[in-house]
């Protein structure tokens, strides 16, 4: 998602409470100096415009969330939506997550939500595909043992990809679906992204998959 460029995004980002920048990364640092707790650290990477992850933390104040988004203009909205909700277990980073190990610490992690993720379908830039290999390496490097990635998408392309790049980097599938919407049981506390809405309006089925880094 890239919304029209919105003249002054970088600066009233800069001076919000909520939101880091790539230079204001607290690599190890989160749970004692920025949420003042040693609750679960759950982050979701391309965050849109937020519906999904001030959702989940306006529902689960027991958990500390952030959300990572690559471009000013699409993070503004969420740090609107945490200015109207003041949630305290709630932070944003603005960063391109090719670098997320520059963010967090060996194991600093819980859980990593992937949502409608940018498909790349061109074969040559399938290395940008958040569910790539590359991107299953770094993600070894920053969750705990026994954590795990959630990802959801409409595309199934590149849900057969991600299933398959999870196999073959030898994580644990706890759970595949091509279609979450007639699985009662899963549905029960899913949080709809902005995408999420707009394509199930449209019919298209939810592909979901949890991958356990063991
Ligand atoms: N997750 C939201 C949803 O489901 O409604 C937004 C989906 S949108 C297709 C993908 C979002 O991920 C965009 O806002 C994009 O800027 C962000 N994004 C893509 N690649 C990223 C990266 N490498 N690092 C951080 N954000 C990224």
């Amino acid at each position: 998602m890239r919304l029209r460029n919105i003249p002054g995004a970088r600066e009233k980002l800069e001076e919000s409470i909520y939101v880091f920048t790539e230079e204001e990364l607290m690599k190890g640092r989160w749970k004692k100096e920025v949420f003042k707790n040693e609750a679960p650290l759950h982050i979701e990477i391309g965050s849109g415009k937020g519906r999904f992850i001030t959702g989940l933390a306006a529902e689960n104040p027991e958990i500390d969330y952030l959300g990572i988004e690559k471009y000013s203009s699409v993070l503004l909205k969420i740090m609107k939506k945490q200015q109207e909700l003041d949630l305290d277990n709630l932070r944003l980073i603005r960063m391109d997550a090719t670098y997320i190990t520059d963010a967090f610490e060996e194991g600093e992690v819980d859980r990593i939500y992937l949502n409608f993720s940018d498909p790349w379908p061109k074969d040559r830039y399938a290395k940008r595909r958040l569910t790539s290999d590359r991107f299953l390496a770094r993600y070894e490097k920053i969750l705990k043992k026994g954590g795990r990635v959630e990802f959801k998408t409409d595309n199934k392309d590149l849900f057969d990809f991600s299933v398959e790049s999870v196999k073959d980097a030898g994580w644990k599938l706890g759970y595949v679906t091509h279609d979450l919407y007639s699985d009662e049981e899963m549905l029960k506390g899913n949080m709809a992204t902005e995408y999420e809405l707009k394509f199930t309006k449209l019919g298209n089925p939810i592909c979901k998959l949890i991958a356990v880094y063991e």
